[in-house]
Protein backbone atom coordinates (compact mmCIF):
# COMPACT_ATOMS: atom_id res chain seq x y z
CA UNK A 1 0.00 0.00 0.00
CA UNK A 2 1.51 3.55 -0.93
CA UNK A 3 0.94 5.87 2.07
CA UNK A 4 2.66 8.96 2.95
CA UNK A 5 6.27 9.54 4.62
CA UNK A 6 7.91 12.25 6.32
CA UNK A 7 11.94 11.91 6.54
CA UNK A 8 13.62 14.96 8.28
CA UNK A 9 17.02 15.96 7.32
CA UNK A 10 16.50 14.43 4.26
CA UNK A 11 18.26 17.18 2.64
CA UNK A 12 21.42 15.08 1.81
CA UNK A 13 22.97 12.16 3.76
CA UNK A 14 21.35 9.18 5.14
CA UNK A 15 17.93 11.17 4.73
CA UNK A 16 18.53 11.73 1.30
CA UNK A 17 19.24 8.09 0.94
CA UNK A 18 16.06 7.03 3.02
CA UNK A 19 13.57 9.52 1.11
CA UNK A 20 14.48 8.06 -2.32
CA UNK A 21 14.31 4.53 -0.88
CA UNK A 22 10.86 5.06 0.37
CA UNK A 23 9.86 6.89 -2.75
CA UNK A 24 11.36 3.65 -4.62
CA UNK A 25 8.66 1.80 -2.47
CA UNK A 26 5.67 3.50 -3.47
CA UNK A 27 5.06 6.36 -0.55
CA UNK A 28 4.91 9.69 -1.35
CA UNK A 29 7.47 11.79 0.37
CA UNK A 30 7.99 14.73 2.21
CA UNK A 31 11.79 15.55 2.31
CA UNK A 32 12.24 18.09 5.21
CA UNK A 33 14.77 19.78 6.01
CA UNK A 34 16.09 23.44 7.80
CA UNK A 35 16.16 24.89 4.42
CA UNK A 36 13.31 24.19 1.68
CA UNK A 37 15.80 24.93 -1.28
CA UNK A 38 18.42 22.62 0.16
CA UNK A 39 15.75 19.22 -0.33
CA UNK A 40 15.49 20.28 -4.32
CA UNK A 41 17.91 17.81 -5.18
CA UNK A 42 16.53 15.09 -3.15
CA UNK A 43 12.89 16.31 -4.72
CA UNK A 44 14.53 16.23 -8.22
CA UNK A 45 16.09 12.60 -7.68
CA UNK A 46 12.71 11.40 -7.12
CA UNK A 47 10.57 12.92 -9.42
CA UNK A 48 13.14 11.96 -12.06
CA UNK A 49 12.79 8.51 -10.92
CA UNK A 50 8.87 8.63 -11.47
CA UNK A 51 8.07 9.29 -7.73
CA UNK A 52 6.30 11.88 -5.85
CA UNK A 53 8.18 13.90 -3.27
CA UNK A 54 7.71 17.72 -2.15
CA UNK A 55 10.70 19.80 -0.24
CA UNK A 56 9.32 21.17 3.52
CA UNK A 57 11.57 24.12 5.10
CA UNK A 58 11.17 23.44 8.83
CA UNK A 59 13.17 23.40 12.31
CA UNK A 60 12.17 20.21 13.87
CA UNK A 61 13.37 21.73 16.98
CA UNK A 62 10.59 24.55 16.18
CA UNK A 63 7.13 23.78 17.56
CA UNK A 64 5.20 26.07 15.64
CA UNK A 65 7.22 25.02 12.64
CA UNK A 66 6.70 21.33 12.65
CA UNK A 67 3.12 22.39 13.28
CA UNK A 68 2.48 24.21 10.26
CA UNK A 69 5.36 22.07 8.41
CA UNK A 70 2.92 18.83 9.10
CA UNK A 71 -0.19 20.31 8.82
CA UNK A 72 1.22 21.59 4.55
CA UNK A 73 2.10 17.70 4.42
CA UNK A 74 -1.71 16.50 5.11
CA UNK A 75 -2.93 19.01 3.03
CA UNK A 76 -0.36 18.01 0.05
CA UNK A 77 0.38 14.59 0.27
CA UNK A 78 -2.57 13.05 2.77
CA UNK A 79 -1.97 12.51 6.02
CA UNK A 80 1.45 11.25 7.18
CA UNK A 81 1.53 8.02 8.67
CA UNK A 82 5.44 6.92 8.11
CA UNK A 83 7.88 9.17 10.11
CA UNK A 84 11.52 9.23 10.04
CA UNK A 85 13.17 11.25 12.49
CA UNK A 86 16.60 12.01 10.92
CA UNK A 87 17.67 15.38 11.29
CA UNK A 88 21.13 15.52 13.01
CA UNK A 89 23.53 17.72 14.03
CA UNK A 90 26.94 17.13 15.60
CA UNK A 91 28.91 19.74 18.56
CA UNK A 92 31.59 17.57 19.13
CA UNK A 93 33.91 18.64 22.00
CA UNK A 94 35.48 17.16 25.22
CA UNK A 95 33.53 17.82 28.17
CA UNK A 96 35.89 20.51 29.91
CA UNK A 97 35.89 22.90 26.18
CA UNK A 98 31.68 21.98 25.49
CA UNK A 99 29.71 24.94 25.62
CA UNK A 100 26.02 25.04 27.15
CA UNK A 101 25.04 25.52 23.87
CA UNK A 102 26.95 22.82 22.33
CA UNK A 103 24.80 20.36 24.67
CA UNK A 104 21.82 22.60 24.17
CA UNK A 105 21.70 22.19 20.28
CA UNK A 106 22.49 18.54 19.96
CA UNK A 107 19.68 17.63 22.56
CA UNK A 108 17.28 19.72 20.62
CA UNK A 109 17.73 18.89 17.16
CA UNK A 110 17.75 14.63 17.91
CA UNK A 111 15.40 14.56 21.07
CA UNK A 112 12.76 17.70 21.07
CA UNK A 113 13.28 17.26 17.27
CA UNK A 114 12.05 13.37 17.29
CA UNK A 115 9.26 14.44 20.29
CA UNK A 116 7.85 17.52 18.32
CA UNK A 117 7.72 15.62 15.17
CA UNK A 118 6.21 12.05 16.62
CA UNK A 119 4.18 14.43 18.49
CA UNK A 120 2.40 15.65 15.42
CA UNK A 121 2.51 12.71 13.31
CA UNK A 122 0.94 10.36 15.85
CA UNK A 123 -2.59 11.31 15.30
CA UNK A 124 -2.66 10.89 11.73
CA UNK A 125 -1.08 7.49 12.43
CA UNK A 126 -4.05 7.10 15.29
CA UNK A 127 -6.37 7.57 12.85
CA UNK A 128 -5.75 5.40 10.40
CA UNK A 129 -4.82 2.83 13.06
CA UNK A 130 -1.30 2.07 11.10
CA UNK A 131 1.85 3.66 11.32
CA UNK A 132 5.55 3.51 11.50
CA UNK A 133 8.31 5.61 13.84
CA UNK A 134 11.95 5.27 12.94
CA UNK A 135 14.40 7.17 15.05
CA UNK A 136 18.24 7.53 14.15
CA UNK A 137 20.41 6.36 17.33
CA UNK A 138 23.66 6.02 16.72
CA UNK A 139 26.99 3.51 18.15
CA UNK A 140 27.88 6.87 19.71
CA UNK A 141 25.10 5.60 22.37
CA UNK A 142 27.22 2.91 23.52
CA UNK A 143 29.59 6.20 24.37
CA UNK A 144 32.44 7.92 22.60
CA UNK A 145 34.88 10.05 23.22
CA UNK A 146 34.09 13.61 22.49
CA UNK A 147 30.77 13.36 21.98
CA UNK A 148 28.92 13.67 25.43
CA UNK A 149 26.01 15.58 24.42
CA UNK A 150 25.67 13.18 21.11
CA UNK A 151 26.12 10.21 23.33
CA UNK A 152 23.45 11.14 25.50
CA UNK A 153 21.13 12.43 23.10
CA UNK A 154 21.27 9.29 20.73
CA UNK A 155 20.71 6.82 24.18
CA UNK A 156 17.96 9.17 24.78
CA UNK A 157 16.55 8.13 21.46
CA UNK A 158 16.44 4.56 22.44
CA UNK A 159 14.32 4.90 25.38
CA UNK A 160 12.24 7.42 23.58
CA UNK A 161 11.80 4.74 20.65
CA UNK A 162 10.98 1.81 23.50
CA UNK A 163 8.55 3.96 24.99
CA UNK A 164 6.67 5.32 21.94
CA UNK A 165 6.25 1.68 21.33
CA UNK A 166 4.62 0.99 24.30
CA UNK A 167 1.98 3.40 23.92
CA UNK A 168 1.47 3.70 20.65
CA UNK A 169 1.58 -0.73 19.93
CA UNK A 170 -2.05 -0.60 20.55
CA UNK A 171 -3.13 1.58 17.30
CA UNK A 172 -0.86 -0.47 14.93
CA UNK A 173 2.20 1.86 15.38
CA UNK A 174 5.41 0.36 15.17
CA UNK A 175 8.30 2.47 16.78
CA UNK A 176 11.96 1.27 16.24
CA UNK A 177 15.30 2.82 16.18
CA UNK A 178 18.41 2.34 13.47
CA UNK A 179 21.84 2.88 15.13
CA UNK A 180 24.46 3.20 12.40
CA UNK A 181 28.15 3.23 13.19
CA UNK A 182 30.52 5.11 10.34
CA UNK A 183 28.83 6.26 7.41
CA UNK A 184 30.24 8.84 5.31
CA UNK A 185 27.98 11.49 4.45
CA UNK A 186 29.09 15.12 5.35
CA UNK A 187 28.70 14.43 9.13
CA UNK A 188 31.74 12.00 9.07
CA UNK A 189 33.38 14.55 6.07
CA UNK A 190 33.19 17.16 9.06
CA UNK A 191 34.28 15.24 11.60
CA UNK A 192 37.59 14.34 9.61
CA UNK A 193 38.04 18.17 8.98
CA UNK A 194 37.58 18.98 13.06
CA UNK A 195 40.10 16.45 13.94
CA UNK A 196 42.56 17.63 11.07
CA UNK A 197 42.92 14.26 9.03
CA UNK A 198 42.26 13.99 5.08
CA UNK A 199 38.92 12.14 4.67
CA UNK A 200 40.14 9.68 2.66
CA UNK A 201 42.90 8.81 5.19
CA UNK A 202 39.86 9.30 7.98
CA UNK A 203 37.56 6.62 6.29
CA UNK A 204 40.51 4.30 5.97
CA UNK A 205 41.56 4.57 9.57
CA UNK A 206 37.55 4.07 10.38
CA UNK A 207 37.36 1.13 7.59
CA UNK A 208 40.35 -1.06 9.74
CA UNK A 209 37.92 -0.80 12.41
CA UNK A 210 35.05 -2.23 11.24
CA UNK A 211 34.25 -6.17 11.11
CA UNK A 212 32.96 -6.05 6.84
CA UNK A 213 35.99 -4.38 6.12
CA UNK A 214 34.07 -1.40 4.51
CA UNK A 215 32.09 2.12 6.09
CA UNK A 216 28.67 2.14 5.40
CA UNK A 217 27.01 3.98 2.68
CA UNK A 218 23.92 5.88 3.25
CA UNK A 219 21.83 3.25 1.47
CA UNK A 220 23.13 0.69 4.04
CA UNK A 221 21.04 2.52 6.67
CA UNK A 222 17.78 3.43 4.04
CA UNK A 223 17.96 -0.55 3.99
CA UNK A 224 17.39 -0.90 7.40
CA UNK A 225 14.38 2.33 8.07
CA UNK A 226 12.91 0.11 4.92
CA UNK A 227 12.75 -2.98 6.75
CA UNK A 228 11.10 -1.08 9.76
CA UNK A 229 8.57 0.48 7.90
CA UNK A 230 7.49 -2.28 5.97
CA UNK A 231 3.58 -3.36 6.12
CA UNK A 232 4.30 -6.79 7.02
CA UNK A 233 7.10 -5.92 9.99
CA UNK A 234 4.21 -4.92 12.34
CA UNK A 235 5.18 -7.35 14.83
CA UNK A 236 8.43 -6.06 15.39
CA UNK A 237 8.21 -2.82 17.55
CA UNK A 238 10.81 -1.14 20.14
CA UNK A 239 14.00 -2.16 18.41
CA UNK A 240 17.38 -0.36 18.01
CA UNK A 241 18.88 -2.07 14.99
CA UNK A 242 22.85 -1.65 14.80
CA UNK A 243 23.52 -1.22 11.59
CA UNK A 244 27.75 -0.72 12.11
CA UNK A 245 29.29 -3.59 9.86
CA UNK A 246 29.59 -5.42 12.80
CA UNK A 247 28.96 -5.19 16.89
CA UNK A 248 29.90 -1.74 16.69
CA UNK A 249 32.00 0.97 15.13
P1 LIG B 1 24.12 15.10 7.53
O1 LIG B 1 24.70 14.68 6.22
O2 LIG B 1 24.79 16.15 8.34
O3 LIG B 1 22.58 15.51 7.30
C1 LIG B 1 21.78 15.92 8.37
C2 LIG B 1 20.67 16.80 7.83
O4 LIG B 1 19.85 17.21 8.93
C3 LIG B 1 21.21 18.07 7.16
O5 LIG B 1 20.60 18.28 5.91
C4 LIG B 1 20.82 19.16 8.17
O6 LIG B 1 20.56 20.42 7.59
C5 LIG B 1 19.55 18.59 8.75
N1 LIG B 1 19.19 19.26 9.99
C6 LIG B 1 20.03 19.65 10.99
N2 LIG B 1 19.35 20.27 11.95
C7 LIG B 1 18.05 20.28 11.57
C8 LIG B 1 16.87 20.81 12.16
N3 LIG B 1 16.88 21.44 13.34
N4 LIG B 1 15.69 20.66 11.48
C9 LIG B 1 15.67 20.04 10.27
N5 LIG B 1 16.76 19.53 9.68
C10 LIG B 1 17.95 19.65 10.32
O7 LIG B 1 23.97 13.85 8.52
P2 LIG B 1 23.93 12.26 8.25
O8 LIG B 1 25.31 11.76 8.41
O9 LIG B 1 23.16 11.95 7.01
O10 LIG B 1 23.12 11.80 9.55
C11 LIG B 1 21.71 11.59 9.56
C12 LIG B 1 21.31 11.02 10.91
O11 LIG B 1 22.03 9.82 11.16
C13 LIG B 1 21.62 11.96 12.08
O12 LIG B 1 20.60 11.84 13.06
C14 LIG B 1 22.92 11.41 12.61
O13 LIG B 1 23.11 11.75 13.96
C15 LIG B 1 22.72 9.93 12.39
N6 LIG B 1 23.98 9.16 12.31
C16 LIG B 1 24.91 9.42 11.35
C17 LIG B 1 26.09 8.67 11.32
C18 LIG B 1 27.17 8.91 10.30
O14 LIG B 1 28.24 8.24 10.40
N7 LIG B 1 27.00 9.75 9.31
C19 LIG B 1 26.30 7.66 12.27
C20 LIG B 1 25.32 7.45 13.24
C21 LIG B 1 24.16 8.20 13.24
P3 LIG B 1 21.75 21.52 7.46
O15 LIG B 1 22.68 20.99 6.46
O16 LIG B 1 21.04 22.76 7.02
O17 LIG B 1 22.35 21.62 8.83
Amino acid sequence: MNRTAIVTGAARGIGAATARRLAREGHAVAVLDLDESACAETVRDIRAEGGQAIGVGADVADATAVTSAVDRIVDTLGPPTILVNNAGVLRDNLLFKMTEDDWDTVLSVHLRGAFLMSRAVQSHQVEAQWGRIVNLSSTSALGNRGQANYAAAKAGVQGFTKTLAIELGRYGITVNAVAPGFIVTDMTRATAQRIGIGFDEFVARGAAEIPVGRPGEPEDVAAAVSYFCASDTGFVSGQALYVAGGPRA
